[in-house]
């Protein structure tokens, strides 16, 4: 399978040599790093941003992807790539995600080798994509996976649980590691807490204590990491919830520059306790925005009101991968892939639909109340 998938990724730039078109091959809900905004904001910074974050990938830099899914159902996968290291935390959110996500992935890896695998926790819209179907090879099938750091404890009995395993080991058999997050807490059996990906460059495995404590949550078993860039900070708690939060405290985080949030913006995530200590100044959404998947309460559909009101004091900065469209149970592209990185003197965002912060989206204004913070 991953000689198909070389071809497929030889064919695609032989394709693009041949069509004398820019590196960038996908279409606008797939492309990799590109900027068609149409915000009547844009300006002339955020044209010459774009330029930057390709330097940040030819130059080795570290950029960070929140990919679109491919589908109306929300879940998580954030690709990082640091230089040559690239690394993959999630892939939600069903089999057939690996159809969007395998090439958007392809593309930037080029060596077929991802060198850090993250699996936060056992539900399907963060490990789906790793199995993937008949027709879409998933990640375990599609690339090499070096070091794989997933959940300590689940209560999941479930078939993409048990897929999702089985792919694991099989590719531990050909010579991948495997460490749970709590190996790397405690730094047993070879894992470390902390990996150093470049030069002033650290992927940090964070404690909380449903590493090893029962949940009655799943998502409280949520594997938590803090990336250090020199002075910045970046911070990915999965699905983690309320009680894991708190617990999450105890590793004395620092301001972060930027924040996943914590469980597709649910009401039950992003707490203040949290948001108090690491003051994020850019939130990337990981979810179909106003999917009734999971609610037809509309103020807690993801992005959550009340998630909007405790991160609106620290910044309006929010970006949303996908949107639910008029027709049910389909998607288009809100912000799209959103890639944020440093340039050196501040983040950059660009996403490949547009940059259009959350609070100025229509959906917003039709359908939360904006905070005062976020007034004028
Ligand atoms: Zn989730």
């Amino acid at each position: 399978m991953r000689k198909k998938i070389i071809a497929w990724v030889l064919a695609t730039c032989l394709c693009i040599g041949i069509s004398g078109c820019s590196m960038l091959p996908f279409g606008p809900t797939s492309g990799v790093g590109t900027s068609s905004s149409t915000n009547s904001n844009e300006n002339a910074s955020e044209n010459s941003s774009q330029s930057s974050f390709e330097e940040v990938i030819e130059e080795g830099g570290m950029s960070i992807h929140f990919l679109e899914l491919g589908n109306w159902y929300t879940g998580d996968c954030t690709f990082i790539k640091v230089g040559d290291v690239d690394i993959l935390i999630d892939a939600g959110s069903r089999y057939d995600s690996a159809g969007t996500i395998v090439p958007y992935i392809s593309e930037l890896c080029t060596d077929g080798v991802l060198e850090y695998v993250i699996a936060t926790h056992a539900h399907q819209d963060h490990i789906a994509g790793f199995v993937g179907n008949s027709v879409y090879p998933g990640i375990f099938d599609s690339f090499v996976c070096e070091t794989i750091i997933d959940y300590a404890r689940t209560n999941s009995t479930s078939k993409v649980r048990e897929s999702y395993e089985s792919l694991r080991d099989k590719e531990v058999k050909n010579g991948a590691t495997h460490y749970t997050a709590l190996d790397c807490w405690y730094e047993v059996n070879g894992a470390k807490r902390s990996y150093q990906l470049a030069e002033g460059i650290t992927m940090n495995i964070l404690y909380q204590k449903f590493y090893e404590n029962k949940a009655s949550e799943e998502n409280n078993y949520s594997v938590c990491l803090l990336f250090s860039e020199g002075d910045n900070h970046y911070l990915f708690t999965g699905d983690l919830e309320k009680t894991g939060e708190a617990s999450l405290l105890t590793n004395n985080l620092p301001k972060c520059k930027l924040y996943k949030a914590g469980h597709h913006g649910s009401k039950t995530s992003s707490t203040d306790l949290l948001l108090e200590v690491i003051q994020p100044e850019i939130v990337c959404v990981c979810c179909c925005c106003g999917s009734a998947e999971y609610t037809s309460t509309v103020a807690n559909m993801f992005p959550t009101q009340d998630f909007v009101n405790r991160v609106a004091p620290y910044t309006d900065k929010v970006y949303v991968t996908s949107i639910t469209s008029t027709n049910a149970q389909k998607f288009e592209s809100m912000n799209g892939n959103i890639v944020v990185s440093w340039n050196g003197k501040e983040m950059e965002v660009n996403c490949t639909n547009n940059n259009i912060i959350f609070k100025d989206t229509e959906w917003f204004q039709k359908n939360r109340t904006m905070p005062e913070a976020w007034k004028n």
